[in-house]
């Protein structure tokens, strides 16, 4: 029975002797929404700004703009750059769909270039190929913490006169030569989905440098009111992309601790670099140079000879869970239906996806955790092999 089957059937996470995420609050964040709930202002209120202020701080932009998820804040900065029927943006299809979708929701079309395998970012070198009279810029991705090639994608941008928006969801609290991630290009996002570096429950935030774009993107995320927020009165197409009051403290204690949950996660990291350290047949993730990554996900990579859906199925036989991560965007049904994409198409996201493996993961997790997963996993491959 394959991981989806027994899902369907039924195995929920509570069969699971570790869990494959685990968001970390404590005390503060119940302290704190408990302030909200007492008093009564349960919307646009201090936390959010509070929130705000604190994020734009940790990522060195000037602004920040809090909203309900990473999916929203994605699409603000699309929105917010002028991005519409006719253009091209050029993004990674080694992905989470928000990032191509966010594109769709304008009525551009997302132009696919494949990835480098080292940091599993967007290939500088195949992006001037892809480019065509349409293209007004780039959509990137830090994948799973990762930086990509930031500094020379900005090089690229500015040269062509084009935009850049970082996606920076999976890469809160991570740097690449001492600047923060979410800080480069014209708009960046982060994401606070309980899986994430930290977390609102749902949530996110469109970061810039520019004031106008972050007025535009603060009044698209309240139904398109003027900056006084008067209450009737629209001065354009607006969302109700708000976050609310009770996620903003969540947020603003989460932040308060973000150095803690990051040591936490940096210790298990390190814990599963040495327990799976000298084994021929995979590779753990390794931090781009210059970088000092706070990793999202720990993914592990594969050797080619093994089957990664059978380990995977070993595992869940021994009540752990693991994740294919991503699967090619343009490999998604409705990506091939709409853009007839076929297997080849980009064949490093194919040959990277196809051996992903990511196993348990979080600040909470134990050394003796770790070495449960490990073994488990040395045990389903050697087994096999043997
Ligand atoms: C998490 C994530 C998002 C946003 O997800 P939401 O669930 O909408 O907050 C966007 N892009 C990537 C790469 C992500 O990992």
């Amino acid at each position: 029975m394959d991981l989806e089957t027994r899902e369907a059937r039924g195995a929920s996470p509570r069969d699971w002797r570790i869990p494959l995420a685990r968001p970390n609050v404590g005390s503060r964040e119940l302290e704190l929404v408990g302030e909200v709930l007492a008093s009564g202002s349960l919307a646009l209120g201090s936390f959010g700004r509070q929130f705000e202020q604190l994020l734009a701080e940790a990522a060195g932009r000037r602004y920040a703009i809090a909203c309900s998820s990473g999916t929203a804040a994605l699409h603000l900065a699309v929105r917010a750059l002028g991005i519409g029927a006719g253009h091209d943006v050029i993004t990674t299809p080694f992905s989470f769909v928000a990032s191509a979708n966010c594109i769709l929701y304008e009525n551009a079309t997302p132009r696919f270039v494949d990835i480098e395998e080292a940091t599993l970012g967007l290939d500088p070198n195949l992006v001037e190929a892809a480019a065509t009279d349409a293209t007004r810029g780039i959509l990137t991705v830090d994948v799973f913490g990762n930086p990509c090639e930031l500094d020379r994608l900005e090089l690229l941008a500015a040269e062509r006169d084009w935009f850049l928006i970082e996606d920076s969801c999976e890469a809160f609290g991570s740097r690449l030569n001492g600047r923060a991630l979410g800080s480069f290009g014209d708009v960046s996002a982060f994401a606070f989905y309980p899986n994430k570096q930290i977390t609102t429950g749902e949530g996110g935030a469109a970061l810039t440098d520019n004031l106008d774009l972050a007025s535009h993107m603060r009044s698209m995320v309240n139904q398109g009111r003027d900056d006084d927020g008067t209450w009737l009165r629209h001065v354009q197409l607006g969302f109700n992309y708000r976050l609310d009051e009770l996620s903003s403290a969540v947020g603003v204690a989460q932040m308060g601790r973000a150095n803690e949950m990051r040591a936490g996660r940096t210790r298990v990291a390190r814990a599963y670099d040495r327990a799976l350290a000298g084994l021929s047949w995979l590779t753990v993730p390794v931090a781009k140079e210059g970088a000092d990554v706070d990793w999202f996900v720990y993914v592990v990579r594969l050797d080619s000879s093994i089957d990664r859906d059978r380990v995977m199925q070993g595992l869940a036989v021994r009540r752990i869970p693991s994740r294919p991560y991503f699967a090619p965007l343009h490999l998604q049904p409705f990506y091939r239906e709409r853009f007839g994409f076929t297997p080849g198409d980009f064949p490093v996201t194919e040959r990277v996806a196809a051996s992903t493996l990511a196993l348990p993961f979080s600040s909470l997790m134990t050394e003796q955790e770790v070495k449960i997963v490990c073994e488990a996993l040395v045990e389903v491959v050697e087994e096999r092999a043997g």
